[in-house]
């Protein structure tokens, strides 16, 4: 008798859903080979079908940014047996997080229309701010080569793992000249890796789209920054934030 297929939906917060995106474009092979093994049960980029049984793994696709989503979340989370945070913005917050910077981006964006209910929000947060996560799969947008082999050893009981080292490693083992030695800046020394370093390869500067490391050295990174990249102090900071913003009060 064959194994019964692994139960697997995707679930949208506040993202530009470009993560689910990227998984459409895995190719034929590749996404034809994991519904071998998986059965997609929600996933609103491709299919109107949604669930409300339960799930094997449940990829959570964006920040927390307001209460009204909690329960929906703690409704996905009871349902999941793993819970997967899927993107930087689910991860870490993304590049939702700037706004935790600033005080009058509705304004700024919204105009006079800012005070719309549905746009209010607090800070952006990664979705462990209110849920447990399982695992968390950084990108922005993931990488199709790291998800499937996350998704392979989830289905092989094998514990996921995403590199604690910096860009910098996947970059030399690739032998790119380092933008530095263009005159070019570069947040590959402390940025997570786990892409393939794509970007220093294509001539430009990685921006650390999947947050940093474990205990980055930033003081020592606007060093360099500033003293090898030539930029202000003030870019150096808000660059180095770019995908890493945190809370307002953490500063
Ligand atoms: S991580 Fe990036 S690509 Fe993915 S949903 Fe967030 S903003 Fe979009
Ligand atoms: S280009 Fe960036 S990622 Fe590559 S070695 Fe230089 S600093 Fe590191
Ligand atoms: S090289 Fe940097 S910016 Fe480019 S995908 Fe990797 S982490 Fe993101």
């Amino acid at each position: 008798m064959s194994k019964p297929k692994v139960k697997v939906a995707f679930f949208d917060f506040a993202s530009c859903e470009g993560c689910q995106i990227e998984l459409t474009n895995l190719g034929d092979t590749v996404f034809l080979g994991l519904l071998e093994h998986i059965e997609i049960v929600e996933f609103r980029e491709v299919m109107k079908e949604t669930t409300s049984q339960r799930i094997d793994i449940a990829f959570i696709e964006g920040s927390f940014t307001r209460e009204a989503d909690r329960p929906r979340l703690e409704s996905i989370r009871a349902r999941a047996n793993v819970v997967v945070a899927y993107g930087s913005c689910a991860a870490t917050g993304g590049i939702n997080a700037l706004k935790n910077h600033q005080t009058d981006y509705r304004e700024f964006v919204y105009g006079k229309d800012a005070e719309m209910p549905h746009l209010d929000s607090f800070q952006a947060q990664p979705i462990s701010a209110a849920i447990q996560v399982d695992l968390a799969i950084p990108g922005c947008p993931i990488d199709q080569a790291e998800f499937a082999r996350i998704v392979s050893d989830v289905l092989h009981g094998k514990a996921p793992t995403v590199p604690n080292y910096p860009v910098c490693v996947e970059c030399k083992l690739r032998e790119t000249v380092c933008r530095y030695q263009s005159g070019d800046h570069c947040l590959g020394l402390v940025a997570r890796a786990g892409c393939g370093a794509p970007c220093p390869a294509d001539g430009v500067p990685c921006e650390a789209c999947r947050g940093m490391v474990d205990s980055p050295n930033q003081p020592a990174l606007l060093q360099v920054l500033m003293e090898k990249g030539g930029l202000s102090q003030l870019r150096a900071e808000t660059k180095s934030r770019l995908w890493t913003a945190r809370f307002r009060n953490e500063e």
